[in-house]
Formats: C-alpha cells, structure tokens, sequence
C-alpha cells in the first residue's frame, strides 16, 4: 500500500468517509521516499526514475520544458577535487603511479608501480597515510558547494561580458542554466557532474535569437575552472582539481541518454554504498565502532573533530561526518533548468488518485513511528518490488521486440 517501501512512515488518526459521512479511526502507511538503494529500494527506484525525467526534460525539453532546449548548447562537465596526498587509483596507462616521487618524511615510497583491478580494495587509500591532508580533504567537501556556486557566478559574469562585447548597457542576450550531481570517490573526496546549457534570454518570451555556439561555451568553462577560487571566512583558499572533463551534449542522442542515466544512477548512491555511512553518526565512538574502512574512518573522524572548533561551528560537520564533510544536497538545478521532484510527485499522485476505485477518504493524521507492524511485510514489500521491476523489464524487452518486428514488416 505505500508503493513496495521498505520501511514506511506510518501514521495514525481519524478519517472521514466521504461517501456516508462516517468517521473512523484510520491507520495509514506513506512510503518513506529515501532515495537511497541501501536503504529502500522501492523508493529508491522511483526517485531514480524521477531524476531520469528531470535530466532528460532539461536536454530535450517536455514535462513543461520547452522544446527549444534541444537546440540550444548543453555540456556535460566532471569537476574533481584537488590533490591531498598521493592514492592508489587506476591510470589510461594501467600502472598506479608512473614515476617515483620519492620517499616521504615518514620513509614510506611515494610510488606504487601496480595495477589495481576495478574491484581492488587498496583503491582510494592514500601511499601514506600521515601524509595524506585529511583536514584539507573534509575541508574542500565542506566548501565545495561554495566553490560551485562562485562557479557558476563566474561563468555567468563571463558569458555576460563576451555578449556584451564593451557595451555594458545591452541587456543579456543568454541565461545558464544547470543540473548537478554529487558523487564521492573512493578516496572520500566529492566529485561534480553537471549539464550546462545557455538558453536565449527569449525563449521564455517565445521569441527566437541568434543561436550561441558551443564552442564559446567550452572556452569559457576551461578558463574558469582552471581560474576560480572561493576562500573561506577562515581564510582557506578551495579550486578545483586539475582533472576535469568537458563533453559536448549538443549532437548525439546516445550521449544524452547515456548522460541521463548516469545521473540518475549517482543520484541514489550513499557515501560508499554502505549502510555504514547512510546515516549520521552519534558519536565518535560510533565512528571508530563501525566497520569503514580505516581511510574513510578516519576521514569521518576528522570530520567529527573539526565539528568542535567554534569558528568551523556553522559548518555543522559532526552531522555531516557521515559525508566526509560534504553539507550540499546531492542534486542541485537552477530553476529554469527543468521540472522538480516536487512537480513530478504531485502529477503522479493525481495520477493514481484517479486510478482509485475506493471511496474517497478524509481525515487527520499524526506520526506513528516507522516500518510495518509486522517485521516480514518488509521483506514481502521488497519481493513484490523485485517481481515488479522483473515483469517491468520483460514488457519492454516485449515492445522493443514488437517495435523491431513491425519495422521489419514495414520495410
Ligand atoms: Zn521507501
Ligand atoms: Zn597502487
Ligand atoms: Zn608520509
């Protein structure tokens, strides 16, 4: 009854019936809405299939989107953290690390000549761990929304100046808009994903406007991510990492599609898959008591110490010790980008309301607790998900293949 979740919010009250005026007490479930895999993984998908919606109106346009968007310059950019401290990763080449940067003071090579498999635990996990700039880490997570948004103030500054071309009266002839996902790499540092896409100041007027080119675009978003910095009231100075990654979105549906789904997929994911870090800690205990790995632990615990500094205090880091430091939502848009969450819950709630056969209830209700009564309805909840998603997935194999055999006929 709340959509398969796996642990609803349950609520009770009175409700009215409004066909015979009666008034009962009334139990109810609502799905929790969690958009984590880990946690519920009904919820979980449906707001993964949301986040889908939202992209794909943002590049195509629909759901209210205008359709004028497909035409305009979209990009896909990754923005990477900076450096703290030498990682075992994957390379283009295969090897860890190429050449030899040493020893460090605390005698250990800074240099690791294997080949880490996609699986390797080692991955993420600094050569020396006394080296590795653990404060600086939790600290870049702490700010990177405020480097993000001196970003994108930058870029609209600049695209601004080149339309204006020394004439600083003319009225801007574009507008940026965005979508960005947040993602955590496994050596706990938060990573960007994000679509631009400059719209004609007259869409929302419908009128038409020289089209602005791409290639503009990715000039200035080069030269900004290279360029800017936020620096902190405690004087810390964060940019981006010198890896990034500007893909054009403008020709291509694969792309596009391509690009959706990645975003929904990071959209659902937890710090690091686990249900370790789901939720937030208590405690430092519960930190050093929990089954993370020592790199991410420790990258909690830093979070957790820095938390009682009295100038990092608005940072609230011990309720964000769980993220590594990082406080910003997971995804973010401007608001001409695309539809909302919001938005897309309400038409599918009036959606079902229609589908409804049973009598229209009314009624008052106050919060109750969490889960089903009875423990296994959980697990009943999660199987009836799975088989719906199994007989989801073979009625559309079944349309494409009734699609392919009606082309062929046709042809
Ligand atoms: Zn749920
Ligand atoms: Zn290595
Ligand atoms: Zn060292």
């Amino acid at each position: 009854l709340a959509g398969n979740c796996s642990h609803p919010v349950r609520l009770r009250g009175e409700a009215v019936n409004l066909a015979t005026g009666e008034v009962v007490p009334s139990k109810l479930s609502v799905a929790c809405k969690d958009r984590r895999a880990i946690i519920c993984a009904a919820c979980s998908d449906l707001y993964k299939a949301d986040a889908w919606i939202l992209v794909s109106a943002g590049l195509i346009g629909g759901k209210g989107v205008l359709p004028e968007v497909a035409q305009r310059p979209r990009l896909f950019l990754t923005l990477t953290a900076p450096s703290f401290g030498p990682v075992h990763r994957r390379t283009p080449s295969g090897r860890c690390h190429t050449f030899s940067a040493g020893r460090c003071a605390h005698g250990h090579t800074l240099n690791c000549r294997r080949t880490h498999n996609a699986e390797s635990k080692e991955l993420g996990t600094p050569l020396c761990v006394n080296c590795f700039d653990y404060e600086g880490a939790v600290l870049w997570n702490a700010y990177s929304s405020k480097l993000w948004n001196r970003t994108v103030q930058e870029l609209r500054r600049q695209l601004s100046h080149l339309q204006q071309a020394g004439d600083s009266e003319k009225p801007d002839a574009t507008t940026l808009s965005y979508l960005k996902v947040a993602e955590f790499q496994k050596r706990g540092l938060v990573h960007f994903h994000v679509i631009l896409r400059v719209d004609s100041a007259n869409d929302h007027a419908g009128e038409t406007s020289e089209p602005f080119e791409c290639t503009k675009l990715i000039d200035i978003v080069g030269r900004v991510v290279r360029s800017v910095s936020w620096t902190s009231p405690t004087g810390r100075t964060s940019r981006w990492g010198a890896q990034f990654d500007v893909r054009d979105l403008s020709s291509g549906n694969d792309e596009r599609t391509k690009v959706a789904s990645y975003v929904a997929k990071y959209a659902t994911k937890t710090t690091n898959d686990s249900l370790a870090l789901a939720r937030r800690f208590s405690s430092r205990e519960s930190i050093t008591n929990s089954t993370i790995e020592p790199h991410l632990a420790r990258l909690a615990l830093t979070a957790w110490d820095l938390g009682d500094r009295p100038e990092l205090a608005f940072l609230k880091l011990q309720a964000h010790a769980h993220n590594f430091g990082f406080t910003g939502q997971i995804i973010t848009k401007s608001r001409h980008f695309s539809t909302t969450f919001r938005d897309l819950r309400e038409v599918r709630a009036r959606f079902m309301k229609k589908n409804n056969l049973s009598d229209p209830i009314e009624g008052t209700y106050a919060y109750d607790g969490r889960g089903y009564d009875d423990p296994k309805a959980a697990q009943v909840a999660e199987l009836i998900h799975s088989m719906t998603v199994q007989l989801r997935r073979e009625m559309s194999a079944r349309r494409r293949a009734e699609a392919v055999n009606a082309e062929g006929t046709q042809s």
